[in-house]
């Protein structure tokens, strides 16, 4: 737990509980849709790879594209 949720809980027993519920049920929730791992992508130049696209960071360009699903 995290600080803050620590200090919100005693600021605001009532709000946090509360809170700590709404986590609870979204986590009980079936998630289908969440994929394993984030989406990557790839220098279509260098082959760097990154979770975040559009700029390689080391062509300096615009260049990084998603890769493609494997066995998806
Ligand atoms: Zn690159």
């Amino acid at each position: 737990m995290s600080i803050v949720e620590s200090l919100r809980k005693l600021i605001d027993p009532v709000e946090a509980q509360r809170r700590e519920e709404e986590l609870k049920n979204d986590r009980e929730l079936p998630r289908r849709a969440h994929a394993g791992d984030p989406p990557r992508f790839s220098c279509r130049i260098c082959g760097h790879v990154d979770t975040q696209s559009g700029y390689c960071p080391t062509c300096l360009a615009d260049t990084m594209e998603r890769e493609p699903k494997n066995g998806g």
